[in-house]
């Protein structure tokens, strides 16, 4: 991505991230923060801070900080979307019933 308008580019990724209804604030706040990360390869230092700084306000997190969020929710005994096993809509919690 050229980043030409900061604003406009990151909220397209922040669109092209936005969960259906289903999706929690914390799956699209992952999305959202790795689409970004994807789009900053290759694009000058410079450029990234401004883009950072800009994606910040619309919920972006650093890897290190999803690493943090992803480890708390692990001690809550949440999975990976924050998420529990009446909430996750994913299956994140399917194998709990199962019947070995
Ligand atoms: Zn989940």
């Amino acid at each position: 991505m050229k980043f030409s308008n900061i604003e406009d580019d990151i909220r397209s990724i922040y669109n092209q991230s936005s969960c259906n209804s289903g999706c929690s604030y914390e799956i699209f706040v992952q999305k959202f923060s790795e689409s970004v990360d994807y789009e900053l390869i290759n694009v000058e230092v410079d450029v990234q801070v401004r883009v950072i700084e800009i994606a910040r306000r619309f919920g972006y997190l650093a890897p290190r900080e999803i690493n943090e969020m992803l480890l708390e929710w692990r001690k809550d005994g949440s999975c990976v979307h924050g998420l529990d096993s009446m909430t996750c809509p994913c299956g994140c919690f399917e194998h709990d019933f199962d019947d070995d």
